[in-house]
């Protein structure tokens, strides 16, 4: 097998770990044993309600995956990117995911950012803002509804 460089610091403190390791945010749209989704703190304001789906197992990135686990993490995405398109008012649904710097990672623990979309929204000419607390709870709680 290839080694493949890491960008994780030594001393990284994982935002995701923390997470993954604390209770149930009302950010959390659904966990189970295996993954997450959690109503992302940054959007582009003309994509409000980002969903992130994140392992609960600690991965730097796509190519220390293991394979059932990125089985597990694809169908969750195909389920949030349906919740999306049939619970937010959406034209459609990118799925993204970043891998080292180069790729636009920026988060040492793998993620998939599932964003809805409108048409004409120019979303990759807009900048990401923080996100307003009772509008991702909105979403998440839109979500947690089509996920059950
Ligand atoms: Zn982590």
């Amino acid at each position: 097998m290839i080694e493949l460089p890491s960008h994780e610091p030594a001393d990284y403190r994982c935002p995701f770990c923390t997470i993954a390791g604390g209770a149930e945010s009302e950010f959390t749209a659904w966990r189970d044993e295996h993954v997450l989704v959690q109503i992302s703190l940054h959007w582009n304001p003309v994509n409000p309600g980002k969903a992130l789906v994140i392992p609960l197992a600690h991965h730097e990135n796509v190519y220390a995956l293991p394979d059932e686990l990125a089985g597990r993490i694809a169908h969750m995405v195909r389920r949030v990117a349906v919740a999306i398109r049939t619970g937010y008012p959406c034209d459609g649904v990118t799925v993204r995911q970043n891998n080292e710097p180069a790729g636009g990672q920026d988060v040492w623990h793998l993620h998939t950012h599932v964003t809805p979309r409108y048409i004409g929204d120019g979303k990759y000419q807009g900048v990401p803002v923080r996100a307003d607390d009772r509008e991702r709870e909105h979403y998440a709680s839109r979500l947690r509804e089509r996920l059950r």
